[in-house]
Parts: structure tokens; C-alpha cells; sequence
């Protein structure tokens, strides 16, 4: 067990000992106003340094702050704080009969870490967790407030911002009227002769699960809409028994299978929030590519499978639509997102990820920004074609650096004490 604050994976240890909380929207401005470098941390299910303020910084927790979850059902809106979880403002919205497009496999994760990373769910048409976002609220490194909304030209680098801007006090979001999904998994689905858009086109989201034992998904697991017509899933037989996407771990942790029709929010997530999720022994990375790659990146994998499987926990295979922020993973292109739940070894893990780098070099492959990657800098600035937008409006917003840590000034190709 890692000693000092560490993240939920226990994978990093940050730089300070202890989080600072403010209580107050006041307290908070004051704390930001007189320090030289702040970072926030969200629910701390990155699997990187990105949060860490490193030595003399700060690192703030929103969660003493209050919780507020502001539904506007004539607008169909929902405004809510910076340190809220899906888990909550997910319940909030349902109870008026309204929900979110999608969610990630965890409603744990704040909402506000989720969409500076770029965090995403599954589905053709789904964007990312900052798709639906319409405006938010930033206080600055002098303590200023400003609101961004999707009118303000810099809105595209306001939301996945890896909090290099500010602090988030408060997002808005569109909503929609709620709906039923049916969540079902199916087994098992040989690569060879896979029609990987059709597959992935059968429901309103679909992840497939290997193991990279054989070529083959093992899992798909299958979440429809009830109110939308479903041609069903003819590649694989259903499940006789519930899964759990990690091979050994109890599917009690999961959401409800077997086609049983049920709220947005209690089938869109695999893992139910009173639970871990996952195996709570892991690290994690994750590569989007433009999903027409998607065939020629399996088979890619696949190859190397044999170095691929002895390190692996689970991997899953997910579909994310374009969206326009800048520092997006599926920033401007239809994705097909590769993710690997490793053992939580990350002296036998690391080369294998650079093994997968080099597979995937091909594909124009950006690594999730909250999980583990070797990519060098000047690689990654190459695969985000807005990344000169981007670092202007992180050097107009915060001129002084307070919210550059090393990871951020690698991403903006400059110093972190400017
Ligand atoms: C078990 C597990 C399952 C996962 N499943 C998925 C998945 O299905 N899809 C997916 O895409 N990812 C997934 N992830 C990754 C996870 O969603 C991301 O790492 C996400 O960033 C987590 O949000 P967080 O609040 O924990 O962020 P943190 O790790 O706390 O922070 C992430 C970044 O956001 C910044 N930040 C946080 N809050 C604020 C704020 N209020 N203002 C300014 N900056 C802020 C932090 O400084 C940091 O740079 C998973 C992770 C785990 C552990």
C-alpha cells in the first residue's frame, strides 16, 4: 500500500500530504488568489500525475463545498458543482424525468475530472461525457470569475481542459427526456469474419471484451433503448449467468443483465455505484483511433496477443462519436477506443504498453488523458490539430502558469514556470 495521497488506484502518490477544502465560494477564490500553483483533484480515478500539484502547490478538493444539483425542467438543463459525481446528479435527473445521453462504465468519477480528461461511454452516436456540456464556470488563477458558454468562440477548449484553465466551480448540461435501457450480454465472438460496424451499430451502446487469450470477444455487452426498434444481436448466444467484465470478480458489482428493462442511469454504467467498480487492483490506458481503423487495430493487437494477455486483467472495446473539443481523444473523428485494464504491476506493464503504442502507431492513436501512456509530448501535440487554440487560451487565462504542472506544460510544449 502506497504511502501519502495517492489516487483511487493507488497507482501514484501526489506531491502534497493533505487536500485543501475550502467551504466557500469566497474561501475558495482567496485560497486560489494567494497561490502559486493549484491543481484540483476530482474523484482521483486517474491513473496519471495529471492531477498533482507537485512541491509547494495546492491541491484542492471541491467536496466541502456545496453539492448542488440545479435541474432546469423547462430547459432541459442541469446545472451542478464542480465536485459532484455522475452517481448523484444522475439520480437528481432522473427523479425529473430526465436524463443524460450517456455514461461512463462508473458513475463514481466527478463529473467535472470526467469531462476535462475527455471521458467517454459506448455507443455509435454517443460523443464523449463533455458532448452534452453548454457552458462553464472557471475561477481563475486571481481569483476572477468567468463563464464560458457555447456561444463564447472559446468554448471548444473550455471543457476537456485537463484543468489546465482554472478551477471548475460549475457546469451545465443539456438533458433529454428520460428513457429505459435493456442491458444484455452476449458470448463469445471470433475476430475472424467480425463486421465490426454492424456489431457496434446493433445498439444504443456496445463494448466488446477480450482477453487476448484467443481472437476472440468473449463478451458484448449490449445495452438498447426500449423505445427504439432492436433487430437483436445474431453473432453470439445471451449469457446464462450474469458477468462481471474482470474474468473472477463478483457480477453483483454490476448493473442489472439479461435484458431486463430499467432506468438510463442503472444500465448505462457496468458497475453499480454502491460498489467497486472494476477489480480495485488495476492500472488502466486506453487509445482512440478514427473508428474506419477499427478492423486493421484489432488485427494489429491481435498479433501481439501472446505479449498482450499475460499482464491483462480485461480489455474492452468501445465506440465514441467526433466531438469539437480540442484536447478531445475523439476530437473531430468518429473513435473506436481500445482500453486495457492492466494487473497492477506497472514494472511488467509499461513495456507492453509501449508494445501496443508501437502496433498502434499507424492509426493516429491518442491515449486517454487519465490513464497510462509513454507517447512522447511532441507525438501527442502532433495528433491534436488544435493544440497551438489550445495553448493560447490556456496562456490568455492563465498567464501566470498557477495551473501548470509538469504534465500540463508537457501537453502545451512549455515551461512550467513561465
Ligand atoms: C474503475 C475505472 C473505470 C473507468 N472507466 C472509464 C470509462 O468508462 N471511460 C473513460 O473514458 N474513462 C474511464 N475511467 C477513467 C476516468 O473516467 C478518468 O480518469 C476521469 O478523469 C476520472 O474523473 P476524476 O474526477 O476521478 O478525475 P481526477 O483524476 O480527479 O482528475 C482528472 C483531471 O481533471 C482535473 N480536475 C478535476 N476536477 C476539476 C475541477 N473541478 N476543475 C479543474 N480541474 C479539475 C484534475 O486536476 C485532473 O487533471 C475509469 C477509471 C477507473 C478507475
Amino acid at each position: 500500500m502506497a504511502e501519502g495521497l495517492t489516487n483511487w488506484a493507488g497507482n501514484v502518490t501526489y506531491s502534497v500530504k493533505e487536500l485543501e477544502r475550502p467551504d466557500s465560494p469566497g474561501a475558495l477564490q482567496a485560497l486560489i488568489a494567494r497561490s502559486r500553483r493549484v491543481r484540483v483533484l476530482g474523484s482521483g480515478h486517474s491513473f496519471n500525475l495529471m492531477a498533482d500539484p507537485g512541491d509547494g502547490g495546492v491541491l484542492l478538493s471541491l467536496t466541502a463545498l456545496p453539492p448542488s444539483v440545479e435541474v432546469d425542467t423547462a430547459a432541459r438543463t442541469v446545472r451542478v458543482a464542480g465536485g459532484v459525481r455522475y452517481a448523484e446528479l444522475a439520480r437528481a435527473v432522473h427523479a425529473r424525468g430526465l436524463a443524460l445521453p450517456n455514461m461512463a462504465s462508473l458513475p463514481h468519477i466527478s463529473v467535472a475530472g470526467s469531462v476535462a480528461t475527455g471521458t467517454h461511454g459506448s455507443g455509435n452516436a454517443n460523443g464523449s461525457l463533455a458532448s452534452p456540456v453548454r457552458e462553464v464556470e472557471l475561477v481563475l488563477a486571481d481569483g476572477s470569475a468567468l463563464t464560458v458558454g457555447r456561444d463564447d468562440a472559446r468554448f471548444d477548449g473550455a471543457v476537456t481542459s485537463l484543468g489546465a484553465l482554472g478551477v471548475v466551480t460549475a457546469l451545465t448540461l443539456d438533458l433529454e427526456p428520460a428513457f429505459e435501457v435493456a442491458q444484455q450480454v452476449f458470448g463469445r465472438l471470433p475476430f475472424a469474419g467480425l463486421d465490426f460496424g454492424r456489431v457496434s451499430a446493433s445498439a444504443y451502446s456496445v463494448s466488446l471484451f477480450t482477453d487476448w487469450r484467443r481472437s476472440e470477444f468473449v463478451h458484448a455487452w449490449v445495452k438498447r433503448r426500449t423505445d427504439a426498434p432492436w433487430d437483436g444481436f445474431p453473432w453470439a448466444e445471451p449469457a446464462t449467468e450474469a458477468v462481471h467484465p474482470v474474468p473472477g470478480m463478483p457480477a453483483v458489482n454490476c448493473t442489472q443483465q439479461f435484458g431486463v428493462p430499467g432506468p438510463w442511469h442503472e444500465r448505462l454504467p457496468h458497475f453499480r455505484p454502491e460498489f467497486t467498480p472494476s477489480s480495485g487492483s488495476e492500472i488502466q490506458s486506453e487509445y482512440l483511433l478514427p473508428r474506419p481503423y477499427a478492423v486493421d487495430a484489432l488485427a494489429a493487437l491481435d498479433a501481439i496477443r501472446e505479449t498482450i494477455a499475460p499482464v491483462l486483467q480485461i480489455c474492452e472495446v468501445r465506440t465514441v462519436a467526433a466531438d469539437r473539443q480540442w484536447l478531445s481523444p475523439s476530437y473531430g473523428r468518429d473513435t473506436v477506443a481500445f482500453h486495457f485494464t492492466w494487473v497492477d504491476d506497472a514494472g511488467a506493464v509499461l513495456p507492453v504498453v509501449r508494445r501496443i503504442e508501437e502496433a498502434l502507431a499507424p492509426f493516429d492513436a491518442r491515449p486517454h488523458w487519465g490513464k497510462v501512456f509513454a507517447v512522447p509530448t511532441g507525438a501527442l501535440r502532433a495528433r491534436y490539430p488544435r493544440i497551438g487554440a489550445f495553448t493560447a487560451l490556456a496562456e490568455e487565462l492563465d498567464p501566470t502558469g498557477t495551473f501548470r504542472n509538469t504534465f500540463v506544460s508537457e501537453v502545451l510544449g512549455r515551461p512550467s514556470q513561465p
